[in-house]
């Protein structure tokens, strides 16, 4: 794909309308070419019968819908997960993970390739910063998984029983949680989002999105400021500046007093909690003491507090609390302090798709 040419992904469905029109096309055109990007999952101007030749021969000419390269797709040996090595334009390479959980299909989708905030057990953090996506980037990987649900029923992906009959599932959850930090890509960030919200085309719902940060405080602060109405996840690790400082980076720059207050400014303004997560670390931050640190942190918050075992990467050498320490963790919370929690479960592990895990590197 030319740099020059406008990837359709990154336009939102009026912005779509208006390239048309500046097109001199009628923007009943702009209709139908949304229809074929969103709901047929077109991967190319060939497949628009209802499109105009001279309509279809600019597009070629001055547009592309960017579609990204399957490079590698591993499914765990579970058959819950399917993560995506996927190329783009520019020969970087990016992760998608497809998860199944009982009832429903979330994709975690990446916001950056690679990502500039260190965090120490975090094999994304560990390979650096190389850039934003761009919105179509991003859109483009939810478009990839629902292409491959639609192409594959979600019972032969997992192994239930096979039917033949099992109509395609349709990508209805989205978490950004893959590659890099959502919020130090905000802008395109946001206009993917609004896109991928789009009731006219993939249609998720702001309530089935979840954005995942490691504390970038004036984006907290800006997601309230624009009541953005999608979910938000904090990742904390640690309940005192030092501890979390040694594990997150980005601490330094924004201290856990300040990300407080943002988050509390943040759940006053949206009326809703924020979900704090919790990479569980054998002897690091799985104590009794840590649990009750962050049930007086987070007291009085509207809060759930997902416990994620540390999953395995080559570059840090810590192990994942035991079931019992994150037992002892989540009772402390809901008997002390009444904070909902869940321990997260480890799916994916095996093909280094849980989270943390996400890398390229190794496979170019
Ligand atoms: S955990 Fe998230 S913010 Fe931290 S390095 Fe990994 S991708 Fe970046």
């Amino acid at each position: 794909m030319s740099a020059r040419l406008i990837n359709l992904y990154d336009l939102t469905r009026e912005q779509l309308r208006a390239q048309l029109v500046r097109w001199e096309f009628s923007p009943v055109h702009a209709g139908r070419l949304w229809n074929y990007l969103y709901l047929e999952l077109a991967e190319s101007f060939d497949v628009m019968p209802e499109l105009p030749a001279k309509v279809r021969d600019r597009l070629k000419a001055e547009a592309s819908i960017g579609v990204l390269t399957t490079a590698l797709a591993t499914d765990s040996a579970d058959g819950f997960t399917r993560k995506y090595l996927l190329g783009l334009a520019d020969a970087e390479r990016i992760e998608t993970v497809l998860m199944r959980y009982t009832g429903r299909v979330t994709a975690c989708v990446s916001s950056q390739v690679g990502c500039a905030m260190g965090c120490v057990f975090c094999a994304t953090g560990q390979m650096g910063y190389t850039r934003h996506l761009t919105p179509g980037e991003i859109v483009a990987q939810a478009v990839h998984v629902a292409r491959a649900l639609r192409a594959r029923p979600t019972c032969h992906l997992i192994g239930d029983i096979p039917s033949k009959k099992a109509p395609p599932e349709r990508l209805r959850n989205l978490v950004l949680m893959g590659m890099g930090e959502p919020l130090h890509n905000y802008e395109a960030v946001m206009q993917a989002v609004d896109i991928m919200r789009d009731g006219a085309g993939l249609a998720l719902g702001a309530e089935r999105i979840t954005l995942s940060t490691v504390g970038v405080v004036p984006g907290i602060l800006r997601l309230a400021a624009e009541k953005r109405p999608i979910f938000l996840a904090v990742s904390l690790h640690a309940a005192t500046q030092a501890e979390r400082a040694a594990l997150v980076p980005a601490a330094k720059k924004w201290p856990l007093d300040e990300l407080m207050a943002a988050c509390r400014t943040y759940s006053e303004t949206m009326r809703r909690r924020i979900f704090y997560e919790w990479t569980l670390i054998e002897g690091k931050n799985d104590s009794v003491d840590q649990a009750r640190s962050v049930g007086q942190l987070l007291r009085g918050l509207p809060a759930q507090v997902n416990l994620i075992p540390l999953n395995p990467t080559t570059g840090y050498d810590g192990e994942p609390a035991r079931s019992e320490a994150a037992k002892r963790f989540q009772k402390i919370l809901a008997e002390e302090f009444k904070i909902p929690s869940t321990v997260r479960q480890r799916r994916g592990i095996d093909i280094a798709a849980g989270c943390g895990q996400l890398a390229v590197a190794e496979s170019r």
